[in-house]
């Protein structure tokens, strides 16, 4: 029997413990304290990210950006149907319709044509996600906003450290929002960003995120008392999860390395092993980096991927497919009258994500690799 072989495994510098105790120290543990401030700075300077805010998460950055774009009942929102709930959540959260449009053919990401067939007169926002840290077509994407007048989220939740053609990701669009969920490249437990882009929405933004209080401009003495002047809830993080994720920061540049080396070493294994089987590779388009977020197949039928979850669990390796659509799901499926959106089905259908994690060694990614390339010729 071999080693157990977990899908994910979180790492950690060894830093974040010392950071979390110098907090506790401080006596100051709730959030927008010094660790805050280090990581808002951190994503400024490192990727032009105009202002950043943590938040508890990336559902909630979502949800902010719901708000600030004054999403209410009957406005329509385009997004993709191969996502995470919560992309689609945050904007039903605020009365809007969903959009669901398909993925491109050779990727999961949104099709640009897609979104330009699904404009109407009511479309409030298009949401794009980028998905496994791989960017959109955002110079499409962009001209139809500009050209329709319509604002940009990017669900930038797998997309820490990567790029479109040179430029960060979650910078690009009106608001960019990041996870730093457990499973995700960098990590605070729970936690996420928004990232505000447009200087209209940003004093807005801070007032959202601290229960609809101008408590932000009050510390920083604009303001000689503070109190309720708009909507919003608790979307900010304590000094604890700051500290946590500062920690990781420091390490991204460790963490991405490896996580590329990972990546690069399956794709090599298996560049000429899969095929001819009927299963294929993930691309990666010339403009986007590669952030290593996810190693996924494409498998040639939902039995083939079932069969290779089962072979690779029978091995101590563990699996996953991810999403399923969501104009499909059992909360939207009766609302839904759009087109068939087959490339989001197969995705949902078909695709598997591999271990990959900062820890894996070398000797374990040509293992996974062995047994992929065996199970598929079992099967076939
Ligand atoms: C992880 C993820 C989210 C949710 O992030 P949380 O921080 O857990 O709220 C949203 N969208 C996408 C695309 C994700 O991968």
């Amino acid at each position: 029997m071999n080693k157990i072989i977990p899908f994910n495994k979180p790492y950690l510098s060894g830093r974040e413990i010392l950071y979390i105790s110098e907090v506790l120290e401080s006596g100051k543990t709730s959030g927008d304290g010094k660790f805050t401030k280090a990581c808002h700075s951190f994503f400024e300077k490192k990727y032009s990210i105009r202002k950043s805010l943590l938040t508890t998460s990336c559902t909630d950055a979502l949800e902010m950006a719901a708000i600030l774009l004054n999403i209410s009942s009957g406005d329509e929102v385009i997004m993709p149907s191969y996502t995470f709930v919560s992309t689609a959540n945050a904007f039903a959260l605020r009365g809007a319709r969903i959009i669901f449009v398909d993925s491109v053919t050779n990727h999961p990401n949104v099709c640009p044509h897609q979104i330009e067939m699904a404009i109407t007169a009511r479309t409030k926002a298009i949401v794009v996600v980028h998905y496994a840290g791989i960017a959109c077509k955002m110079d499409e994407i962009l001209e139809l906003a500009g050209k329709y007048g319509i604002p940009v989220v990017e669900d930038a939740a797998q997309a820490v450290d990567s790029f479109y053609k040179g430029r960060p990701l979650g910078s690009l669009g009106d608001f960019g929002t990041f996870s730093f969920h457990e499973t995700k490249n960098i990590i605070s437990g729970e936690g996420g960003m928004l990232c505000v882009n447009g200087e209209e929405h940003i004093a807005r933004a801070e007032i959202i995120r601290d229960k609809g209080t101008n408590r932000s401009a009050f510390f920083r003495g604009e303001v000689d008392k503070y109190g309720w002047v708009d909507i919003g809830s608790s979307y900010l993080p304590s000094e604890i999860s700051a500290a946590f994720l500062y920690a990781q920061l420091e390490a991204m540049d460790l963490i991405q390395n490896r996580r590329r080396s990972i990546w690069n070493r399956y794709f090599n294994n298996l560049a000429n092993n899969i095929s001819q089987f009927g299963a294929s590779l993930p691309v990666v388009p010339e403009w986007s980096s590669n952030n290593a977020h996810i190693f996924y197949i494409i498998c040639a039928s939902l039995k083939q991927r079932t069969h290779l979850i089962a072979s690779l669990k029978d091995h101590g390796v563990s699996s996953a497919f991810h999403y399923l659509s969501l104009h499909k799901s059992s909360y939207f499926h009766e609302e839904y009258n759009g087109p068939d959106l087959p490339n989001s089905d197969r995705y949902s259908d078909c695709l598997l994500r591999l271990p990959l994690y900062y820890e894996m060694s070398n000797e374990q990614c040509d293992l996974v690799s062995q047994l992929v390339i065996s199970a598929l010729s079992e099967f076939y």
